[in-house]
């Protein structure tokens, strides 16, 4: 499953695949009861997304993948994104061995289950040393409180699952301009490390228009300390996307956005040095590389 399959995976890898797509790959396996799990990936490394999906699938079967201590449900029941599960690999993840669970619930008998050891290979993240002005360096001190608070309201946004799936087909980058290879890269201001870079940025003018990288409910339209004024949209699945720094929010919390929607104007709102769009994924917690969701098919 990773770039060096497991060996109990080699001969169904060898039935089925690994087929390419791009730079992604589907891994397929049958799953205790016999549905079939595809694994679409690019790689299984710190920053990456992965999505599962379920097919031919007996009636009255509900999946369950458990990784990393959380719980994937892959609904039987028929709503969009039946079947569909979206795996976060978080950027700080610790490399090394992991068991991937896969049970099977059906009417007919009790839970079984599968249990794979998937490894997550290392990955280089770009450093970036910087001497700056203290006040870049430390947040005023009225500051800290305000950072807190809304660290915590994220993290409440992010752990809200909603069970069907809002996206219409493939993610589409928000705004045309190039995206800098800075996801993840470690700031380190004047000998002190900072949070990882947990998006990439976009290099945009100022008061561009910036669109919905795909269908969902803008559940944060606000103006935030760090992230100036930002927009985050719920996906279904737990997989969010957020956008940072607009000079002018288009949009309202609780509205519904189709693909391709103008939701706000580039700018330079919050932590920021000039105007540019800041561009996030997060599935749940794990804060992924948007790239590694825009080769995903639906
Ligand atoms: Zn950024």
């Amino acid at each position: 499953m990773g770039r060096r399959p497991v060996p109990a995976l080699i001969a169904l890898v060898a039935l089925y695949g690994p087929f390419i797509l791009g730079a992604f790959e589907t891994t397929v396996f049958k799953t205790p009861s016999g549905a079939t799990l595809e694994l679409t990936f690019r790689s299984w490394q710190p920053g990456e997304a992965i999505l599962a999906r379920l097919t031919d699938r007996p009636p009255g079967l509900q999946t369950i993948i458990r990784f990393l201590g959380r719980t994937y449900p892959l609904d039987a029941k028929e709503i969009p994104g039946a079947g569909l599960a979206f795996i976060g690999l978080d950027l700080s993840l610790k490399p090394g061995r992991y068991e991937f669970e896969v049970e099977d619930r059906s009417d007919a008998g009790g839970p079984v289950s599968q249990k794979r050891s998937v490894e997550i290979q290392p990955k280089a993240f770009p450093r970036k040393k910087l001497t700056v002005k203290d006040e870049y360096v430390f947040y005023p001190p009225e500051a800290e409180e305000r950072i807190r608070r809304e660290a915590e309201l994220l993290a409440r946004i992010y752990e809200i699952r909603i069970p069907q799936w809002l996206g219409e087909g493939g993610f589409e980058p928000p705004h045309p301009g190039r995206a800098l290879p800075n996801f993840g890269e470690l700031r380190i201001f004047n000998g002190v490390p900072r949070s990882p870079h947990s998006g990439v940025d976009v290099e945009a003018g100022a008061n561009e228009i910036v669109r919905a990288a795909n269908a969902g409910t803008v559940v944060l339209a606000a103006d935030l300390y760090l992230s100036g004024n930002t927009v985050v949209i719920d996906h279904g699945l737990g997989l969010f996307t957020n956008y940072c720094h607009f000079s002018r929010i288009l949009v309202t919390s609780g509205d519904a956005v189709r693909k391709g929607d103008p939701i706000g104007r580039v700018g330079s709102t919050g932590r920021s040095t000039g105007p540019h769009l800041h561009w996030g994924v997060r599935i749940f917690e794990a804060r992924v590389d948007p790239d590694s969701i825009l080769g995903f098919r639906f």
